[in-house]
């Protein structure tokens, strides 16, 4: 073999090794970083749908690799809104701030988002305009009193049980956490413009995850919106991407239920 063929396959064992060396087989246990054997990864998980616990099972080492860095994360990433938990009315995010400032296209003159989210976000409109398109903001953060009136609004004009299947209640929705979005236009053929594909595919790489998939109502009660999104940062939504078939819900649920006892398994 001569030095010029020996090159590349070096580099592929490099690569390799670098790839592998974030999931590696602890010595104890499934996860060196953790006190937690394979006993307690298939109960922690066992009321999970069965393809999702299979994926974890299968590798749990790179599985607990995503959870400890999750667990390091802001707890606003992970936070439940949903139907059944609220922000109470007082509740204002941090650091908002104009998106127009960002050089993002929005439909409105003011719309504000969370600080947190623009590095992600104009990372994520920029590598979507290098391959010809142009994402623009609809709607991001909602103020209680706003949702409040928004919600009213619905019911007046299309009654309570319609209104419950598109829009929330104050308090339960995930646009006054300041990391949500709406993207434009907001209509159910989102899905077949250029945005909404390009969304649908690479939106997860930048931290952003699809909140209400299609045929998921029954998980969140809401009809498929192809344009809303929430950031909830790299690591969580590759997580929601490879473990849990894209279902934010059932992660931010899952992780809700077993954040205290993954952290408690923590090793010092
Ligand atoms: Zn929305």
């Amino acid at each position: 073999m001569t030095g010029k063929e020996f090159q590349p396959i070096l580099l592929f064992a490099l690569i390799t090794l670098t790839v592998l060396s974030g999931c590696e087989k602890g010595k104890t246990g499934v996860h060196s970083d953790f006190n937690i054997t394979n006993k307690d990864i298939k109960s922690v998980t066992d009321k999970l749908p069965q393809d999702i616990r299979s994926n974890i099972i299968k590798k749990p080492q790179c599985f607990l690799e995503y959870m400890e860095r999750i667990l390091k994360e802001p707890p606003d990433y992970t936070v439940l809104v949903d139907k059944k938990h609220a922000l109470s009315s007082g509740y204002v995010p941090p650091g908002l701030v104009n998106i127009r400032k960002y050089h993002l296209q929005t439909t409105r003159k003011y719309s504000e988002i969370r600080r947190i989210v623009i590095p992600d976000l104009t990372a994520m409109a920029e590598a979507a305009r290098l391959q010809g398109v142009e994402l623009v903001i609809g709607s991001s953060y909602r103020s209680y009193a706003y949702q409040k009136r928004l919600y009213s609004y619905y019911v007046r004009t299309d009654g309570k049980k319609k209104a419950d299947r598109e829009s929330a209640r104050p308090g339960h929705s995930q646009h006054q956490l300041g990391t949500t979005m709406d993207f434009s236009p907001i209509d159910d053929n989102f899905i077949k413009t250029k945005g909404g594909e390009w969304l649908d595919k690479y939106a997860w790489k930048y931290g952003f995850s699809l909140s209400y998939p299609p045929d998921s109502e029954s998980i969140t009660g809401y009809k498929y919106e192809p344009w809303h999104y929430r950031y909830v940062g790299r690591d969580v939504s590759f997580v929601i991407e490879r473990y849990f078939d894209g279902k934010q819900q059932l992660f931010l649920e899952f992780y809700d239920k077993t954040k205290e006892f993954f952290k408690k398994s923590l090793r010092k």
